[in-house]
């Protein structure tokens, strides 16, 4: 794109130095209750001869706030963008902005960019369209370009962007930079901007629930800017363009990193250490990488041709993926140890909770994985025509025609429930032992924490959309599964609870008996499989999970690491993906501290 080179450091002194277009018009910008006039020509390659002064002057003078375009914008798209912006005109060139006439007054004036444009997500498809099939919920033909600019115009460019802080981005992306890069139309800078922090922006902007927009400033007085679907465009931009490419390291350092898990950690792990030149292998126990990217998340809300695309690329730049190899099974931990200079375990955490109350032994209650796993191995199967998924039909969990009880909410929780809705259930209840959240944050949940207000996932809407009505209980526990003679689940039996002093109490008299045929436990899990840790002889913290400390990630044996939800519990995939990257960049620290050492005792 072409750079313009403005006159005059923003608010400071004329320097004459290359400055991005979005150093001064920002300045003028912030001054509102201007009128805006869209300059579709600026001068590129050279400095102007005029000075930041007199085009201030000049700006000043109009009424006016410059928005700058680059050169080569098409005059359908600026016309748009100016009607859009409710530009009063607009000028060809900054000479003609310095000469042009006094634009007619506009009541009342914008007062800031946030607020002059509403929020405007990308949409969803209609739910009793998608419902029909397992495309992803995203709507293939979303907001035009145009739409995009505008809403990457919402971001203030605010003082402290709390949407890259410790309650915002996880992975700290540079959101207001790439924000402000869209909004430049700059969409291939926008894509360098977000691979520096996130490996795998496609899957958190499909996936991620987006504590950055909690987070947002804009939030604060209005709605946040719409931050996830910024970076889906912008990623997917990258990848229909073709800038995203192999980028093959050109040295290597002679060090091997075996990494355990090819979900979203042991991903984010392999590509840093193989950017840093080592030998990285991924082994996977399932028949495909990815983890709960491939084999939980199901396809309507990340399509698994997104995972194979990011898996392909990894490989071409020489990650080597083995995959039906369970360490500790049949894969010897100790040979895995030996042929490697250093280990990193990213083997998630696993072990569902149960829900042990009388009749939990009847067919027909299963744990949420046993669902969505299997169904995603017979859909993988179904596209190729093959059994190379080992989709196995006597463990396949089908909801068709049933009436479907999912216990516990959250993702899995939805993810349950839209698969059922997609096998044709009869219908679909999910129960929530919390009382339902406010409308609003309340008192003790302020800005810029994660907002814990209610909200309808995708899944719900379809139910309600089909159903009609909302398929959630709140404030329910489970006190019994009633069998049949067969032995197979017929209801579920459930008392009203509230939080008490001494922690969840049943409400006398509210029992109540719901049909069921088929139970889903989707009530989070509770830590790692102890395989590997135990062989290993590694520490584990209170709840399992592989002890190692946040930033540090060494855990209790040298050279050994550990990321993602083995080490912190289950999460999220941004964290996940944050704690990859740092666990390769502990790694990468301790193989160089070791050739250092070789290279110095060898002196
Ligand atoms: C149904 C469901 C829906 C979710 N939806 C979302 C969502 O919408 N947004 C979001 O941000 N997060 C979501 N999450 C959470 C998110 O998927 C996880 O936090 C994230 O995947 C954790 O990444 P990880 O790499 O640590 O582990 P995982 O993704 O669990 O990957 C671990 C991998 O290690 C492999 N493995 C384990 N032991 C061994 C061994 N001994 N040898 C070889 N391989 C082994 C496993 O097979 C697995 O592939 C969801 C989780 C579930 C279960
Ligand atoms: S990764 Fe998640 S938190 Fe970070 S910018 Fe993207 S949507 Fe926001």
């Amino acid at each position: 794109m072409p750079r313009v080179h403005p006159v005059g450091a923003p608010g400071g002194e004329e320097t004459k130095a290359d400055t991005d277009v979005e150093c001064w018009y920002a300045q003028f910008l912030k001054r509102s209750g201007a009128l805006p006039v869209l300059v579709d020509h600026l001068p590129d390659g050279t400095c102007v001869p005029w000075t930041a002064a007199e085009l201030r002057a000049r700006v000043d003078e109009i009424g006016a706030v410059a928005l700058p375009l680059p050169l080569d914008y098409p005059e359908e798209r600026l016309r748009d963008i100016a009607a859009k912006a409710g530009a009063a005109q607009i000028v060809e060139s900054v000479d003609a902005l310095l000469s042009s006439p006094k634009p007619p007054p506009r009541a009342p004036p914008p007062a800031k960019r946030s607020r002059d444009y509403e929020r405007n997500p990308e949409p969803y498809r209609e739910p009793l369209e998608r419902v029909l099939d397992w495309g992803e919920i995203n709507a293939q033909d979303g907001h035009d370009e145009v739409e995009r600019t505008v809403q990457a115009a919402r971001c203030m460019d605010c003082g402290t962007p709390f949407c890259q802080t410790h309650t915002g981005c996880p992975v700290n992306n540079l959101i207001p930079e790439f924000n402000s890069l869209v909004y430049q139309d700059q969409w291939r800078q926008a894509l360098d901007r977000l691979h520096q922090t996130n490996n795998f922006p496609e899957f958190t902007g499909r996936v991620c629930p987006a504590p950055c927009e909690g987070a947002c400033v804009a939030g604060l007085v209005d709605s946040p800017v719409t931050i996830k679907n910024m970076e889906y465009s912008i990623v997917e931009r990258g990848f229909a363009e073709g800038w995203i490419v192999p980028r093959v390291p050109e040295v290597r350092t002679g060090f091997s990193v075996a990494v355990v898990g090819s979900g979203p950690a042991g991903l984010a792990a392999a590509d840093v250490l193989n950017q840093a030149g080592h030998k990285v292998t991924v082994y996977e126990r399932e028949d495909r990488p990815g983890g709960l990217l491939m084999y939980g998340i199901p396809n309507m809300k990340l399509d698994k041709d997104s995972v194979a695309r990011r898996i392909d690329l990894l490989s071409e730049e020489g990650i080597e993926f083995v995959c039906n190899a369970e360490i500790g099974v049949n894969v010897d931990v100790d040979v895995l140890r030996a042929n490697n200079d250093a280990v990193v375990l990213a083997t998630g955490a696993t072990v569902p909770r149960d829900l042990p109350v009388p009749g939990r032994e009847g067919k027909g209650i299963h744990f949420a994985m046993e669902f969505l796993t299997a169904n995603q191995k017979r859909l993988l199967m179904t596209k190729e025509g093959t059994l190379e998924s080992t989709w196995d039909r006597d463990t396949f969990v089908t909801a068709e025609g049933l009436d479907v009880v999912v216990i516990g909410g959250g993702d899995t929780g939805t993810d349950c429930i839209g698969t059922s809705m997609r096998h044709r259930c009869k219908s679909v209840l999910n129960f929530e032992l919390m009382a339902m959240p406010p409308d609003a944050r309340s008192p003790d949940n302020p800005w810029p924490e994660w907002p814990k207000v209610f909200g309808v996932d995708y899944g719900h809407a379809e139910v309600a959309a089909v159903f009609g009505k909302d398929p959630r209980e709140y404030g329910v526990i489970t006190t019994e599964f009633v069998l049949d003679d067969d032995e197979r689940v017929k209801a579920v039996r459930t008392s009203d609870a509230k939080l008490g002093p001494g922690g969840v109490e049943l409400i006398p008299g509210s029992e109540r008996e719901w049909p069921a045929d088929l139970v889903i436990l989707a009530m989070g899990f509770v830590s790692p499989e102890l395989t590997v840790p135990r062989q290993l002889g590694l520490d584990t913290d209170q709840r399992d999970n592989i002890r190692a400390e946040y930033g540090d990630y060494r855990s209790s044996l040298e050279g050994v690491f550990a990321a993602g939800d083995c080490r912190r519990g289950q999460s999220l995939v941004v964290w996940a993906i944050n704690e990859g990257r740092g666990a390769a960049l502990k790694c990468d620290e301790y193989l160089m501290t070791r050739s250092n050492a070789q290279v110095l005792s060898s002196m």
